[in-house]
């Protein structure tokens, strides 16, 4: 499927833009889950200035939705219409700075920063390791692991509204909950300050390795898979609501509900976009049926299904 080309108008429209626009630009390419359909348009921002630019002048004509690594997101086969925002080079740089902070853009991904981290002797940011997004996507998604979260090490970040204007929010101003951030979601962050204490490099550097070894030996992180599917309800680990209800290694079409740790969902035989989500409804409404608890989606659900299908709840399967 493809969407009309705009970008020549796009480019009509904001002469000054310096950023690429790319019409009809596969996420299946760009995203871990390998699925789903494309962009109406991709655009790369040069900088901050061009990403301000481009919000102010569009002024909200066509819907905007920004990503990272796309390790936290199930792209629908219909794609996404409107604008598809990806972050690149000139969001890029990261560097130490006085006072054991870091100061990293936000297309950096999360491994980079906990190097930059360890190099500098700066605690705290080791967690970031076994994490494969973008710092983009650990500011909105409150990431974390080990005991830790983005929250616990963040001073400050800058965002653009959508109207191209640009702030600076402290770690208060976040509003940040389990793997949920309270700005909202149309504001484009651009750039994290963390602060941590003074710590032996190799000791970071230790602690990297273990949180490696961690996941290599728990999870399937060279799958197909956008990670944990699903939050942990208050008082409840999701993977184990799920296996309790019969899921663990479930099919539907090319996607399976992983064996080794059965809150990840993983594409392994050419899946579509819709296999993963009734996948994920399929495992929501057993364990509903089982426990009685509402699991809800951690992965984010992006763009159209196929022309008249169905999307959310109405795809689980009957109980066999
Ligand atoms: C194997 C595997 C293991 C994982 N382990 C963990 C884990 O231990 N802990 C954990 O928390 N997560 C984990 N995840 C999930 C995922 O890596 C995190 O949520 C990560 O922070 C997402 O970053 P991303 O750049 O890939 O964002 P994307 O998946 O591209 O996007 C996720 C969300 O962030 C938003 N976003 C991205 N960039 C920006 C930006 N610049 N400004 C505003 N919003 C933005 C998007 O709009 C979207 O809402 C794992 C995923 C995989 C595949």
């Amino acid at each position: 499927m493809s969407f009309p080309d705009i970008t020549s108008e796009l480019k009509a429209r904001l002469p000054e833009l310096r950023g690429r626009l790319i019409a009809n630009a596969s996420l299946a390419d760009i995203t871990w889950f390998r699925v789903g359909g494309p962009a109406q348009v991709l655009f790369t921002p040069a900088d901050e200035a061009d990403l301000a630019y481009f919000l102010k002048t569009l002024g909200g004509a066509l819907p905007v939705f920004v990503i990272g690594l796309g390790s936290n997101l199930l792209v629908r086969d219909g794609g996404v219409p409107g604008v598809v925002i990806r972050l690149g080079r000139g969001f890029g740089e990261v560097k130490a700075e006085p006072g054991h902070t870091l100061r990293a853009g936000t297309a950096v991904p999360d491994v980079k920063v906990a190097r930059a981290a360890a190099d500098a002797g700066i605690t705290g940011l080791a967690f970031y390791r076994g994490i494969p997004g973008s710092i983009g996507g650990a500011l909105r998604m409150n990431a974390g692991a080990h005991g830790r979260e983005t929250k616990d090490a963040l001073i400050e970040a800058r965002a653009v509204d959508p109207r191209g204007t640009v702030h600076v929010l402290s770690n208060a101003d976040m509003k940040y909950t389990y793997r949920h951030c309270g700005i909202p979601e149309d504001w484009i962050f651009t750039e994290a300050l963390y602060g941590g204490e003074a710590g032996d490099p190799a000791e970071i550097l230790k602690q990297m390795d273990e949180v490696a070894a961690y996941r290599e030996k728990n999870q399937p992180i060279k799958e197909r898979t956008g990670g944990s599917t699903f939050k942990n309800p208050p008082g409840h680990s999701s993977w184990k609501l799920i296996d309790a209800a019969g899921c663990r290694g479930l099919r539907v079409g090319g996607a399976h509900v992983s064996t080794m740790h059965c809150n990840f969902l993983i594409n392994d035989q050419g899946a579509s976009g819709e296999d993963v989500e009734r996948l994920g409804e399929t495992v929501r409404a057993r364990v509903k049926a089982n426990s009685g608890v509402t699991l809800n989606w951690e992965i984010i659900r992006l763009g159209l299904p196929t022309d008249g299908h169905p999307i959310g709840e109405a795809l689980a399967l009957p109980a066999s």
